[in-house]
């Protein structure tokens, strides 16, 4: 092929790519602003859309409101062309999603497996997200299976190294994907977690994820980039020493901010389920539980505040316990936080989470996503 002919190619897959992503942040765009936005000439938008919908890719789905002329008609991807399943392991139960083009979860399960380190459970787990895919007839749409699971894995996500929650040191990504017919990946629940938030908060440049799980996990995202270390460990704020005298932590260590502030350490100080913690301390009617929210949201506080002088970004709470915060539980932590600093936090600088447990799952299955949107 000539230089020549090897240029119009790519310049008609750029075209392609720019129609397709420019209508994917619009969500609905007409033809004609995809000429005036993206400056293309009329025939090479129509030529483009009509491949992408021939792909289907985009579909033409109804019409705009008319401002007086012919009625322009409306512009969308195909967001269930593709999807992405994300499943999020824990000690008991794996939890499973399958999300579309904008992330968007279409369905979402928990299913109830003690984790072992063992090729039966590989295999059950892998057996239990096909009946998932088979269930929802979503076998030719696969992009890939995601999983998060707890743990620090390998800078090329091949294998836990650390995995000292679940004992799960060691265990590949291979264990998983060879009983798997997609591409499969694995990567750390908090990163996951990290991911979600930024994919939610797309204007963010940088933040501190508190991942506010069973067991406390944590991210840093900078320049819009979820930071992984030399050693992949950046962000693992559980393990950041409240006091030395404190309670045990699985890390070996004594008064780590999991110890104080994970939802199993709730659960411990309360002697209840977080569901329940949370009913019976909003009904108002055992006062002791309020004492038992001060002390999370102080030692809370206490880490948001000392996080704040390393990273001068807002703060995202996340994970399972998140949708319980209430307003008044912000303005608790940012009272907290103010009482003793030389750089107050302002109070839009604390954001909440709203995918709860599901979030590792969901975040992971986004991997995919990205690279679909991108390799277009
Ligand atoms: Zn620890």
């Amino acid at each position: 092929m000539n230089e020549k002919g090897l240029t119009t190619i790519n310049l008609k897959q750029i075209n392609r790519a720019k129609v397709y992503q420019y209508i994917y942040k619009k969500e609905a765009t007409s033809k004609l602003q995809i000429v005036q936005d993206l400056q293309m000439g009329l025939s090479t938008v129509s030529q483009n859309l009509t491949i992408l919908e021939k792909e289907g890719l985009i579909e033409r789905n109804g019409y705009f409101e008319s401002t007086g002329g012919r009625k322009a008609q409306a512009i969308r991807i195909v967001s269930s062309f593709k999807i992405s399943i994300g499943v999020g392991i824990l000690k008991n139960l794996f939890h499973i999603t399958a999300v579309d083009l904008y992330g968007d979860t279409l369905f979402a399960d928990t299913v109830s497996l003690p984790y072992s380190n063992e090729p039966s459970y590989y295999e059950q787990v892998a057996q239990e997200i096909q009946k998932f895919i088979t269930a929802n007839h979503y076998e030719d749409r696969i992009l890939g299976v995601s999983i998060a699971t707890q743990g620090i894995t390998s800078p090329d996500n091949t294998i836990v190294t650390y995995g000292n929650i679940m004992n799960n040191t060691g265990m590949r990504l291979e264990d998983f994907s060879k009983y798997l017919p997609y591409p499969c990946h694995l990567e750390h629940d908090s990163k996951s977690a990290a991911c979600l938030e930024l994919w939610n908060h797309q204007d963010l440049d940088s933040a501190v994820i508190f991942l506010l799980n069973q067991n406390l996990g944590g991210a840093i995202i900078a320049n819009h980039n979820i930071l992984q270390g030399n050693s992949m460990h950046s962000g693992t704020i559980e393990h950041m020493c409240l006091n030395p005298e404190g309670p045990l932590c699985y890390c070996g260590n004594r008064g780590c901010l999991e110890t104080y502030c994970s939802a199993n350490a709730l659960e411990n100080a309360s002697g209840l389920s977080a569901k329940d913690f949370f009913t019976q301390l909003r009904s108002g009617e055992v006062p002791q539980l309020l004492q038992i929210w001060k002390d999370y949201l102080n030692h809370l506080a206490f880490a948001m505040k000392n996080l704040n002088t390393v990273l001068d970004a807002p703060i995202i709470i996340s994970g399972y316990l998140a949708p319980y915060f209430t307003e008044e539980d912000i303005d608790y932590l940012i009272e907290h936080i103010n009482s003793a600093t030389p750089f107050p936090l302002g109070r839009g600088n604390i954001l909440i989470g709203v995918h709860g447990q599901y979030t590792p799952a969901i975040g992971a299955s986004l991997f995919y996503i990205q690279q679909f949107i991108n390799s277009i």
